[in-house]
């Protein structure tokens, strides 16, 4: 790319308001991402000027040419955050720099173009000043953020796309437990891979989604709410539905508990929730009590220490539910129950962890990770 083509740059913003304001739905109506705010943030890019003037317009269809990329290649990836009310009515994105480093590497892997993460983050935040009467100020609802961006380019021939846009839509959810947990069976699914070394499983490009569909109505067919994936001969867990998973396991002798997810070596979403408990953990637990472990752990693993009642609790982890509770897996046959806490739906990590994360998300406690727009 030129010096000379235009970065994006948020003080061009344009914003053209909608005549026709809608009314948001009642809270307990809330349905995820079924539901869209009056505006939404466009910005188109060319090869040859680079990042055109953006603009909030009201929310309403995308018209492009059959043969643009995005429809035949794939061309396209995506971002989901969330944006919380405070006590005071303030706005909060919680780590959003997070999501917008992560875009810009889904970008690069699929040659569309980057930006610049500040420019985009403050387009947003005015997105969000527009459509503030949509955020819900009730503690568990939020606004989920949908960064998008595609290849625009008509014509067949699969190359490099001349033509990208950025699109920003928002939508007000409810908690993801609206009655309080529900900790959710899983089926190992060891006759697909989500993601495999070297491939793009790391990124989250719309590409990698539509493939897990079918696993997941399988498991589901079988009575199981979501499937886990496998990845290798080791049969290593690497992710839970759309999800980062966590297990604690116990040591026999010293009682010390472990917390162990999957590494970042290619095969799973580096997610942010992820990164953020590892921090928690690694911050505010005990290092006498516990230790914190990026590294494989296969099924059979956890199917040994579950039979030696060493395997605590699990739970997986992302924007949506910050962490879903384990209860059991299904794996050839058998089934590997997983401890709750008696009479709840829920590990005790687990609980902790939801707790710690909301106080940040909607300001109880300040933190960097929460940033006011
Ligand atoms: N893995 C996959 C495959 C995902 O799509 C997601 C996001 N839904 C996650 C993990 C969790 O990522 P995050 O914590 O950033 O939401």
């Amino acid at each position: 790319m030129s010096s000379q083509l235009a970065g994006l740059d948020a003080s061009k913003l344009t914003i053209t308001k909608t005549t026709t304001p809608k009314e948001r739905l009642p809270n307990e109506q809330l349905v995820f991402g079924k539901t869209f705010t009056d505006h939404m943030l466009i910005i188109d890019w060319d090869a040859e000027k680079g990042w055109l003037t953006p603009q909030i317009k009201p929310y309403g269809p995308l018209v492009m040419d059959p043969s643009a990329c995005v429809f035949h290649y794939a061309f396209e990836l995506f971002e989901g955050l969330k944006a919380y009310k405070d006590a005071e009515g303030k706005v909060r994105m919680f780590r959003p720099d997070m999501n917008m480093a992560r875009m810009n590497k889904s970008a690069a892997r699929i040659c569309l173009p980057t930006f610049d993460s500040e420019e985009l983050l403050k387009m947003i935040g005015e997105l969000l000043k527009l459509d503030n009467k949509f955020i819900p100020d009730e503690r568990g609802y939020s606004l989920y953020i949908r960064p998008t961006m595609i290849g625009t380019d008509p014509g067949l021939g699969v190359h490099t796309p001349s033509k990208a846009q950025i699109f920003v839509i928002c939508s007000p959810v409810g908690p993801y437990y609206k009655t309080g947990f529900k900790a959710v069976s899983l089926e190992a699914t060891d006759y697909a891979v989500r993601a495999w070394p070297g491939g793009v499983g790391d990124k989250k490009l719309g590409a990698n989604y539509a493939p897990c569909i079918k696993p997941q109505l399988e498991a589901a067919a079988r009575g199981f709410q979501q499937n886990l994936w496998l990845f290798g001969p080791e049969k290593n867990i690497t992710e839970v539905g759309t999800m980062n998973f966590f297990a604690v396991f116990k040591d026999a002798v010293t009682g010390k508990k472990e917390l162990v997810t999957a590494p970042l070596d290619g095969t799973i979403l580096e997610g942010i929730t992820r990164d953020s408990i590892l921090s928690l953990c690694r911050e505010r637990l005990s290092k006498d009590e516990w230790t914190i472990s990026e590294r494989y752990c296969s099924i059979d693993e956890v199917k040994e220490a579950a039979d030696k009642g060493l395997l605590v609790e699990a739970f997986g982890s992302g924007t949506a539910a910050v962490v879903s509770p384990v209860k059991s897996i299904g794996y050839h046959n058998q089934n590997i129950e997983v401890p709750l806490l008696p009479g709840e739906q829920f590990g005790p990590l687990t609980k902790q962890i939801a707790d710690w994360i909301a106080e940040l998300q909607y300001g109880i406690v300040e933190s960097d990770w929460s940033r006011v727009i």
